[in-house]
């Protein structure tokens, strides 16, 4: 049970939040691993987890289509004091402070954060730095991130459908490779 497990460790203000990590570009795996540890040095951040990084074909769509090599893909599971707002102003500085720059939609990337889950949270809000979106629109779409998501915490469901996150990625693995289902 995840809320006594806080409250055994002392964490009792925490959120429970998972936030994708991906990278095409440059030192992939050093950049990830750069952007894990800058997260578990941040104010507001109590503790860090992270998933098997994994290599991935570049997805994009015919409107936006992907540039660049295959990435590492991965997803790290904070508990966190911050608002979802405020970690998402975090990803965004610790994007930048890795160099990354953004132009277009779907190119390489040196760093890409994207917050997937924010407890049982569903968030909409615009403001400075942009729209905020939780849980991440394409949550449930990609295996990539459904993969590591699933690794760290099995029980994981989704906030808007309260689907087991176990059961989209199943039927993906189907769609993937129907022979073997
Ligand atoms: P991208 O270039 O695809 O990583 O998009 C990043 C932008 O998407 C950010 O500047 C945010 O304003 C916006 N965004 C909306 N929802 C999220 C989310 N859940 N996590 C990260 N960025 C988000």
């Amino acid at each position: 049970m995840r809320d006594e497990e806080i409250i055994d460790e002392g964490l009792s203000e925490g959120i429970y939040a998972y936030i994708g990590l991906g990278s095409n570009l440059g030192e992939r795996r050093q950049q990830i691993q750069a952007a894990v540890e800058a997260l578990g040095r941040s104010d507001g951040i109590l503790r860090t987890r992270v998933s098997t990084l994994i290599e991935t074909e570049p997805v994009g769509t015919e409107k936006f289509p992907a540039t660049g090599g295959a990435y590492i893909n991965g997803a790290v599971e904070v508990v966190t004091t911050l608002s979802p707002y405020e970690l998402l102003k975090l990803c965004l500085d610790i994007e930048r402070s890795l160099g990354r720059i953004r132009n277009v939609k779907n190119e390489a990337r040196t760093i890409d954060l994207d917050i997937l889950i924010f407890g049982d949270q569903c968030v909409f809000e615009n403001q400075a730095e942009g729209q905020l979106q939780v849980p991440h629109p394409r949550l449930h779409e990609r295996a990539f991130v459904l993969e590591p998501l699933v690794e760290l915490n099995p029980t994981l469901r989704h906030p808007h459908t309260q689907v087991f996150l176990t059961s989209y990625l199943k039927d993906l693995k189907i769609c993937l490779r129907p022979e073997e289902s």
